[in-house]
């Protein structure tokens, strides 16, 4: 049994069933012994990977994409360069380098990132210098804001509801031997006919919050991670631990649960906040669009034998559709816009 493990009965046989985004919280975020504050989760020796990870070539579009939006919005002379859950820095230090070809964005920008983990913190300041950390969305300044997200969402607690036969149940965490298991607790109604609903008021709250600050300041968010364009019932969530699927109630704290993420549910709640929705893309496109092919054929003339092949192959891992190009979206959100936002058109 986990510390963590120990601690959630204890919680349990004091207060009765948990309720699942309860759970996750506690296993992704307790302060000492949460999974995301005690180690780096990412690459070949961690439990995932992600698209910054596997190729430069990610970041790199999306500082493309930034300096792009940055010009149709006005081009403000002072505005904070965000990200929400950094991870290692990986991605904000490809985007750095590429919006170095447009010198007023670069001396424009304030990097400000939003993180809770201290181990990732450290590696973010190793990878990046000095730059503005905060523990919610709540403290960002008050000025034009350039938001990205790539598996942040992925992330946040979510609840879990049940219709069967008419009858609502919320998925809880109680104690069955001394053991954690999952259960059933009568709820009160939620919208949708027999099966599993997935909530996630959490990234509702800070989606709410961030449309809020793009309205009131201005700017743009972009938000990629793997989910659905369309709310649907279904269950989700995951735990993974050195990249294998294991059992969400197996060592808690010790391996990384997400779900995917619910765009409509997301989108809904940045119109909400006051910022207008660009229509969504699949991360394929996306990346199609901003020129990944073009980009990895420049690099790749640097490059032979197997770190050609390497390279290659991690380009297409994010783009093609059978891999990461599907299963990924591409969510824009804008400050109320007389223009669309390349590649966010109406089709
Ligand atoms: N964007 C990075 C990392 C994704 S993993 C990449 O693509 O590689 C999720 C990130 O979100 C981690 O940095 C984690 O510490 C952070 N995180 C998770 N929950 C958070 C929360 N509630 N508030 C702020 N950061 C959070």
């Amino acid at each position: 049994m986990t510390k963590l493990e120990e601690l959630i009965a204890a919680m349990i046989e004091a207060e009765g069933p948990m309720p699942l985004d309860r759970y996750m919280a506690l296993c992704l975020g307790h302060p000492q012994l949460g999974y995301y504050m005690t180690r780096d989760p990412f690459g070949a020796a961690g439990d995932f990977t992600t698209s910054p990870e596997i190729s430069q070539v990610f970041g790199e579009l999306i500082g493309v994409w930034l300096l792009n939006s940055w010009a149709a919005l006005g081009s403000p002379k002072k505005f904070a360069l965000i990200e929400l859950g950094p991870g290692r820095g990986t991605l904000m230090g490809d985007i750095l380098r590429a919006v170095k070809a447009v010198p007023e964005f670069a001396k424009g920008a304030e990097v400000h990132l939003v993180e809770t983990s201290p181990v990732l913190r450290h590696l973010q300041k190793a990878k990046l210098g000095e730059v503005r950390w905060h523990d919610t969305v709540e403290s960002l300044p008050a000025m034009p804001s350039f938001i990205i997200a790539n598996e942040f969402f992925d992330a946040l607690p979510i609840q879990q509801f049940e219709n069967r036969a008419g009858r609502w149940f919320q998925r809880c965490i109680g104690l069955g031997n001394g053991e954690l298991k999952m259960g059933l607790v009568p709820s009160s109604p939620v919208a949708g006919e027999e099966g599993l609903y997935e909530v996630s008021p959490v990234s509702k709250a800070i989606a709410e919050d961030l449309g809020n600050h793009i309205a009131k300041h201005g700017g743009a968010a972009l938000v990629i991670d793997y989910g659905h364009l369309k709310s649907a019932a279904g269950d989700t969530l995951q735990a993974l631990r050195k990249h294998e699927f294991t059992s969400v109630l197996d060592s808690p704290g010790e391996a990384d649960i997400t779900a995917h993420v619910d765009f409509e549910a997301l989108a809904k709640a940045f119109i909400s906040g006051g910022a207008e929705l660009l229509p969504m893309l699949t991360q394929g496109q996306f990346l199609k669009a901003m020129g990944i092919d073009m980009r990895t054929e420049k690099l790749a003339a640097k490059l032979e034998g197997q770190a050609l092949e390497d390279f290659k192959a991690a380009s297409n891992r994010l783009a093609d559709a059978a891999q990461m190009g599907n299963l990924f979206k591409v969510m824009a959100v804008a400050q109320k816009v007389r223009q669309p936002i390349y590649p966010f058109e109406e089709t």
